[in-house]
């Protein structure tokens, strides 16, 4: 974290919502006690971008992925994989009451085909969380499947039922399709930091959404998605290409995060 919080303090970059990486990532087995060790090291992640100067939301979450894939190896187990992922939840619940994290994330259903016992274990997983939310007043950031205004209209509509704030369910790297249809709907979301999809964006949506790098801080995966610092680089080229004006920039920078998160601005 300190490299890349750095890197990114250099060109600009003022927050970071970090999120916790599932125990595999980190070397660590499945089991409730490695996602206890897991929100340690993003604990600690966090401390270490706040002392470098950064503004900084920490989140916990059971990752779809890492449920689908426990489950896929062990259909059978299924309510078995359930029962563990509600107690990581309960368990970050209390790690949100105790000050040691803000939100919960990342959580949500897998945005690749998943067999069904592990798609209907994570949407379980996610009413549950969002029922907590509600409770804590806490953020959350979804992980979903992009399945556009059909993914959006049941996230309204749970969103309702459950009563949670709605400026607390972020809805994260979303395709241009579901951001439109999120905004459309009022959801709030973040979009990731690719030119390409700035730049198409910038033509289609109004400047109420985030932008977000969806960096991965593991050895093995550096830069899957983009690099924090790119997700500066490719804004002000849009604003060199007279794409967005500045005023767009700050209500996406700035304006947004602040409201959404809470936070002091810059
Ligand atoms: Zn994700």
């Amino acid at each position: 974290m300190a490299t890349i919080g750095k890197k990114f303090l250099e060109v600009g970059g003022w927050f970071t919502a970090l999120v916790s990486l599932p125990p595999s990532h980190l070397g660590f087995d499945n089991t409730f006690n490695s996602y206890v060790k897991a929100f340690e090291v993003v604990a600690s992640e966090c401390r270490v971008a706040k002392e470098l100067g950064l503004r900084v939301v920490c989140f916990a979450g059971i990752h779809p992925a890492a449920v689908e894939d426990e489950i896929s190896r062990q259909p059978k187990q299924s309510v078995k994989v359930l029962e563990k992922a509600l107690a990581v939840i309960d368990y970050i619940a209390k790690l949100i009451r105790n000050g040691i994290v803000d939100g919960f994330g990342e959580v949500g259903r897998p945005h690749y085909r998943a067999i069904p016992e592990a798609f209907v274990v994570n949407n379980m997983v996610m009413v549950h969380t969002l029922t907590l939310a509600k409770d804590l007043n806490a953020p959350v950031h979804l992980h979903l499947e992009q399945g556009g205004e059909a993914t959006v209209i049941d996230i309204v509509k749970t969103i309702k039922t459950i009563d949670v704030n709605r400026n607390k369910v972020i809805l994260h790297h979303l395709s241009v399709a579901t951001a439109k249809a999120s905004q459309d709907r009022e959801l709030v979301f973040t979009i990731p930091g690719k030119y390409p999809i700035l730049r198409e964006c910038a033509g289609l949506l109004k400047p109420t959404y985030m932008v977000e790098s969806d960096f991965i801080d593991d050895p093995r995966r550096a830069g899957v998605s983009s690099y924090p610092w790119n997700i500066v680089e490719n804004q002000k080229r849009l604003l060199e290409e007279g794409l967005v004006n500045e005023e767009y920039l700050y209500r996406i920078n700035i304006d947004t995060i602040v409201k959404l998160y809470g936070v002091q601005p810059p």
